[in-house]
């Protein structure tokens, strides 16, 4: 693992990474330093205290972008970038009231519900993502959870297996689900599961009332327990403060294993939606989010998601510096604009980066594990 690569440091940086926890106020080295270069040596760490990712988010920009981008070089190809492409499969009509989605039937955004996509549109979509260089298909349907749905779970579990067969990496975001739902999906073959955060402890009840952060948590725990990658990131722009940006970062970099993909989306304001009169988030904002996000996780998948939309290739090039390696591609994501595709490819070519080939390193060690048990 590149952790025990050696790197090139000043005698006196050496001297203060001895001890722990710093008082990086008394330091000269800014706490993106000292926690960048203690994550290279020692690789990644659970045991975050809040104050600490504090510290880091308030590094000094530059030094901060330079130091999330360093970790970056050390635990990924930096070149690559993985591309996921989103399809909403069942659009609208949801029970939630989580105040940044057009989804919500509580609120007047003109969205109409639909039913869940029959398996030929489906399958077309994720043929067409495949084609289009993408690696990772992600399924959305717009429920609370996904309790008494069996008719509709057998056909989500089906779709699954098939475009697993297609050789794509699956992610599915369903709303809550139960461990019985996970282990039925892993056994399908699902990738990962996203369930977002959203936003720290504290601010989410100005965010969501219909379902509780523990809840949240919940899910998480039985996607991790079935065996499945956890996708979990979060949302800015909602009118929450830094702390609460911090908040969320740190339960994330404290879960007893990091998310294996950590989205950062930038509020798109969707009118009707009691949030259509945020103000877009400015790039600079993204960029200390990834950067910490990067310093923190180091082995996550950093997404650069929704919001991506409305940054110029300079300012997404930013993003990838400071250590995001995956983005959504497609005309849409869920039902708010994305990209235009050749403008990506352009995108690719002129910052030199390479699409990212899937993992199913979870299938070998699933495999591996069988054998085993066969043996004994
Ligand atoms: S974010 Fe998901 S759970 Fe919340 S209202 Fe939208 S579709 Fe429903």
């Amino acid at each position: 693992m590149m952790w025990l690569r050696s790197i090139r440091r000043p005698l006196s940086s050496l001297v203060l990474l001895q001890s722990r926890p710093p008082n990086y106020s008394s330091l000269s080295a800014s706490a993106a330093a000292i926690e960048s270069e203690r994550c290279i040596r020692e690789g990644p760490r659970n045991d975050w205290s809040r104050d600490e990712i504090k510290s880091i988010y308030d590094s000094p920009l530059l030094d901060l972008l330079f130091h999330g981008a360093q970790v970056h070089r050390h635990s990924h190809n930096f070149r690559e970038v993985q591309q996921c492409t989103l399809l909403s499969i069942k659009t609208g009509g949801c029970s939630e009231d989580c105040s940044y989605c057009p989804q919500s039937s509580r609120y007047d955004t003109g969205l109409k519900a639909q039913k869940l996509m029959n398996e030929d549109a489906v399958l077309e979509a994720a043929r067409k993502a495949k084609e289009a260089g993408s690696t990772r298909f992600c399924m959305g349907a717009a429920w609370r959870d996904t309790i008494g749905r069996k008719t509709n779970m057998n056909q989500i579990t089906k779709y699954v297996k098939e475009i697993r067969d297609m050789g794509m990496e699956v992610c599915c975001t369903l709303g809550m689900l139960e461990k019985q739902q996970a282990l039925e999906l892993k056994k399908a073959g699902l990738t990962a599961y996203n369930h977002n955060l959203d936003t720290s402890r504290e601010y989410y009840p100005n965010i969501i009332t219909t379902r509780t952060y523990d809840e949240r948590l919940e899910t998480l725990k039985h996607v991790r327990e079935a065996g499945i990658n956890v996708c979990s990131g979060g949302i800015i722009g909602l009118g929450e403060a830094e702390e609460d940006r911090i908040g969320l970062l740190h339960t994330l970099a404290t879960l007893p294993t990091h998310p294996e993909s950590v989205p950062i989306n930038a509020l798109i304001a969707v009118k009707g939606t009691p949030l259509e009169d945020q103000k877009p988030v400015e790039i600079w904002d993204m960029i200390r989010m990834i950067s910490t996000a990067r310093i923190t996780m180091p082995s996550a998948m950093v997404r650069l998601s929704a919001g991506r939309v409305r940054f110029s290739i300079p300012e997404q090039a930013l993003c990838f510096l400071a250590g995001a390696n995956s983005i959504f591609t497609g005309d849409k994501l869920l039902t708010t604009p994305n990209n235009d595709y050749d403008a990506d490819q352009n995108m690719f070519k002129l910052l030199g980066l390479v699409p990212k080939a899937p993992n199913f390193s979870e299938d070998e060690k699933d495999s591996e594990d069988e054998k085993l048990e066969a043996s004994v």
